[in-house]
């Protein structure tokens, strides 16, 4: 086999597996959206089928011998990349033996089942077994990930944030703590009304005014849709099909809204990615969670909660809810969507505090992962962080260890990457903002530049480069808190 050979077999490998996880996009879409409720046993066995099917191709002995015929360096962006991506899924899938990978998926079922009842009867001592085995097993896989080179913990996050480690995240972190406790304090203390923002919206028109900023940011509905379901996510269906939803039950408006926005941050990125070359392979896709997540926040944060922004949309947003805001000002309105709380529940908190709630879940999971912290502990452990980082006295396991999702799901070392989108997004902003004039765009509510510079910059070059490399191209440095803390600053420490 010559190395044109070679690589030639690896994209058409490639090819195949991404098609395959299209095609569990397409169940798991049809899952969440429409499937009667008896489906979910046959539906749980043929998604295995498939996840099964994925590991063994991505491990398969035939993958080996061409990425070995591969090793070394390629010239090409597009070639080194696909090496890259396909030599890490090979080495994780070769690392977890079939029997802990069947163990640890059988335990994220039940996990997921155990815990909606859990929370529901605000019964945590009724998830402690489930929630034992699952880190038990997340244990175990960190170990042989880590294969007693790095950390246990450094093995899982590296799995969601490629290369990124507890000495890189700890000392940001520990900049940033004191500074946004400092920032909440500060701002939680003024009296804002955003009363206006929870009263009844009709549906139809949330859904007009929604689709109008989500066409302005470049959301190609020739190549995507928009859906209602319980929780907002993006999801990619194929090389033309990103799918986004949103939800309305929150009591505020902006909840559904900003959903949107956020979706769609995420969806112009799979969209921009998904074209000529990149198109159907594994390099069709977001840099790494975080630079993903970077993103939708950016989206739905810097700009979706700027004043230039809304000097542009709040008229039309008036004219559309004229009985629900015809008296309120601009200024009522921003400071209303900028309103800094403190809140227990994560997905409801505003930018300020949100990195604080990520915070009290990684001091958490390292203590789990590394033993120092027992299942059963839990709630104490999480109500003494919530104290410490938040200034909040927690009474109710569903609105505190009960609330996420994430860990029953045995997805741990995954809440980072939110708030590394943080850092990353603020970072890729200040070095767009060098280039474009962005509260003169915004104030036209000329949203093309901005999308069309991000699109060049981040979306076309998808998982080409690591997020580290990625960042660096983008912007000349690396990872950092300084925009972070700059943004914040500016936007919060004055007076309004
Ligand atoms: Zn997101």
């Amino acid at each position: 086999m010559t190395r044109e050979q070679a690589l030639g077999r690896l994209e058409s490998m490639d090819r195949e597996i991404t098609m395959l996880e299209h095609i569990a996009a397409v169940l798991e879409w049809d899952s969440e959206l429409y499937a009667p409720a008896k489906e979910s046993d046959e539906r749980g066995r043929q998604m295995e089928f498939l996840q099964r099917e994925i590991h063994r191709r991505e491990s398969s002995e035939v993958m080996g011998e061409v990425l070995s015929r591969l090793e070394g360096k390629e010239d090409d962006p597009f070639a080194a990349a696909l090496v890259r991506v396909r030599s890490r899924s090979y080495r994780l899938g070769k690392a977890l033996p079939e029997d802990l990978v069947g163990r640890l998926s059988r335990a994220k079922t039940t996990g997921y089942v155990v815990w909606l009842q859990a929370r529901k009867d605000n019964d945590f001592a009724s998830f402690v077994p489930a929630l034992e085995e699952l880190v038990s097993l997340t244990r175990e896989q960190a170990s042989l990930l880590s294969g007693g080179k790095t950390g246990r913990y450094d093995a899982l996050l590296d799995m969601y944030e490629e290369g990124m480690t507890t000495r890189e995240v700890d000392p940001l972190f520990d900049a940033l703590r004191p500074i946004l406790v400092s920032l909440v304090d500060e701002r939680s203390a003024q009296k804002v009304d955003d009363a206006f923002l929870r009263q009844p919206y009709p549906i139809d028109l949330q859904d007009q005014f929604a689709q109008k900023v989500i066409t302005d940011m470049g959301f190609d509905f020739s190549r995507g849709l928009k859906g209602i379901a319980a929780h907002p996510f993006t999801s990619a269906l194929g090389e033309d099909d990103v799918r986004i939803t949103t939800r309305y039950t929150d009591p505020s408006v902006m909840d559904s809204f900003f959903s949107s926005v956020h979706e769609c941050g995420h969806a112009i990125y799979e969209q921009t990615a998904s074209q000529g070359r990149l198109k159907g392979t594994s390099l069709a896709g977001g840099a790494s969670y975080g630079m993903h997540e970077s993103q939708s926040r950016l989206w739905e944060n810097i700009i979706g909660r700027s004043l230039p922004f809304w000097m542009h949309y709040f008229p039309l947003f008036r004219d559309t809810f004229p009985e629900q805001v015809g008296g309120v000002t601009l200024a009522e309105f921003y400071h209303a969507v900028n309103k800094v709380e403190r809140t227990p529940i994560r997905t409801n908190a505003d930018e300020v505090s949100y990195p604080l709630h990520i915070m009290l879940r990684y001091r958490l999971e390292k203590q789990l992962i590394a033993g120092t912290l027992a299942v059963p502990d839990i709630p104490q452990a999480w109500n003494e962080a919530s104290r410490d980082l938040l200034g909040l006295e927690i009474t109710d396991d569903r609105l505190g260890c009960l609330q996420d999702v994430h860990w029953a799901s045995g997805e741990i070392g995954y809440f980072p990457t939110y708030a590394l989108g943080n850092l990353y997004g603020a970072q890729i902003w200040e070095t767009l903002r060098k280039d474009l004039d962005t509260d003169h765009l915004l104030a036209r509510g000329d949203l093309f530049p901005i999308v069309s510079w991000l699109k060049e910059k981040v979306y076309s070059q998808g998982l080409l480069y690591t997020p580290k490399e990625l960042l660096r191209r983008v912007t000349g440095a690396s990872l950092d808190a300084g925009a972070y803390v700059r943004y914040l600053t500016d936007k919060y420490h004055t007076s309004w």
